[in-house]
């Protein structure tokens, strides 16, 4: 078996103990090959004092790298965060490019492939990780090495007539024809990017393989997923901790409605709590019967507008509460604080409904761990955004457009009165596919299909 050296911007630390699911996924598949782990150290230094932090763990070595303030402004903040994000999420119009952040992106995945290319064999399977690290395989190359080097896109990949809208694009793209295998979530992230490889790029395709260059790449999709039976075991044994006592003495019997994301635009979370104060405008049987907890972690607070849709939450919350709150009831309990995993199953357990409304998303990993939480007897409904790459694979959960208020009022009513012979109908079919298409299945596709299966 090759050795296995993932390369992603951030890397769970070896004494990380709340590292997440694809942090876990990625150590279980180092640890069976024997591996490197390569990324940014999360310091940012002065030029002079860049430092390549060496540990093992384990079978596992690893390899940080500092950046410095000007590199992590231009490339992390900059053209990952406010050119490729917004962009790759169907937004163009908050998109902001400027040549200065392309430049800062391209020298950071140049001193990445400089630092971590002595340290390469031939035989080794390489795992890139996510938009920030794109012409990471080209800068490799083009230091000469040969390793097998595949990509993984963990968020969504627009058609070729979004792209295009990119200043760079094709410096950009035309990099990707430097893997032997890029990854999508889904498969209409793969034919996206085929179409923009044969139509803008002009290679030719011949099955799921198309020639830049003299290399051939293999693009498929392969949907990341959860360790379902992880998360399954997790919401039954902290229903006595006392995060989700307290949560569930507070409701006094009402209903749970729920929803977790990182607080980003890409989740479409004004929507979503003006869907739910129209909910209780227009059903006045369920004021003080139903609880919304939207907890949302702050993100990227160094990016503009993700300040911006902070207070916007804000305003909209107070709103709703200050027209609806009774003395002993708040309707919109909004929490900017983040959660361990674990206690996110118990929260998930407790709950009757999700609202999992995303404008646009890879995938969305809390839908899924949101199924995998529920009682078997009496699990919740999924309120699920058709635009979630999950909403493939979960097409039993109560599927709305977040563009449409409507469907967004009616999803909400639908889940809250949903027979239970109905939930468990639709949650057992959920689960099932869970168990089987989980995080392990996922890695172990992706590195089959690396090393050439
Ligand atoms: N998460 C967490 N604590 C929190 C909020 C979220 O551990 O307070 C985890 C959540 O359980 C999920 C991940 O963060 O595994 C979010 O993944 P998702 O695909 O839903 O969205 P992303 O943040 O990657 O856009």
């Amino acid at each position: 078996m090759s050795r296995l050296v993932v390369i992603s911007n951030r890397v769970a630390q070896p004494r990380e103990t709340r590292a997440g699911g694809l942090a876990a996924a990625m150590r279980a598949a180092l640890k069976e090959a024997g591996g490197l782990w390569f990324g940014w150290s999360g310091k940012l230094v002065a030029e002079g004092e860049r430092t390549l932090h060496r540990e093992s763990a384990g079978a596992i070595d690893y390899a940080l790298l500092d950046l410095t303030r000007e590199e992590y402004d231009a490339y992390y903040l900059g053209f990952s965060n406010r050119t490729l994000w917004p962009l790759l999420h169907f937004q163009p119009t908050v998109m902001q490019y400027s040549r200065a952040q392309y430049a800062g992106y391209r020298a950071v995945n140049q001193l990445f492939a400089q630092k971590v290319a002595p340290l390469l064999r031939d035989d080794d399977h390489v795992w890139v990780h996510d938009y920030h690290l794109i012409p990471l395989a080209a800068e490799l190359r083009s230091l000469g090495v040969g390793a097998r080097i595949g990509f993984f896109l963990h968020i969504p990949l627009p058609p070729p007539e979004l792209l295009v809208t990119l200043p760079c694009h094709l410096d950009l793209m035309a990099t990707m024809g430097a893997y032997d295998l890029v990854g999508v979530q889904v498969k209409d992230d793969a034919s996206a990017l085929f179409r923009y490889f044969l139509g803008v790029l002009g290679t030719s395709r011949s099955g799921d393989v198309v020639e830049l260059g003299g290399r051939q790449t293999r693009i498929a999709a392969f949907p990341i997923s959860i360790d379902t039976a992880e998360v399954a075991r997790q919401s039954q044994s902290v229903l006595g901790n006392a995060a989700i006592r307290k949560l569930r003495a507070s409701l006094a019997d009402r209903k749970l409605a729920i929803g977790v994301d990182r607080l980003d635009y890409s989740k479409g979370l004004p929507r979503r709590f003006a869907a739910f104060g129209r909910f209780l405008a227009e059903h006045r049987e369920w004021r003080s019967r139903v609880s919304f907890l939207q907890i949302a972690p702050p993100s990227r607070q160094e990016v503009p507008e993700y300040r911006e849709l902070r207070s916007r939450l804000e305003r909209s919350a107070g709103a709703t509460n200050g027209r609806y709150a009774e003395p002993d009831w708040v309707p919109i309990r909004y929490v900017n604080r983040s959660f361990a995993q674990a206690t996110l199953a118990g929260f998930y357990r407790i709950a009757q409904l999700a609202l999992v409304t995303p404008l646009r998303d890879g995938m969305n990993l809390v839908a899924k761990e949101f199924v995998a939480a529920q009682s078997p007897d009496d699990p919740g409904a999924l309120v699920l955004s058709c635009f979630a790459g999950a909403a493939l694979e979960l097409p039993q959960a109560i599927i709305i457009n977040p563009y449409d208020p409507e469907r967004m009022v009616e999803g909400i009513e639908q889940g809250l009165t949903m027979p239970r012979n109905e939930r468990r109908e639709r949650w057992a079919a959920m689960f099932e596919h869970l168990l089987v298409r989980d995080i392990n299945a996922w890695r172990r596709e992706f590195l089959a299909a690396l090393e050439g299966d």
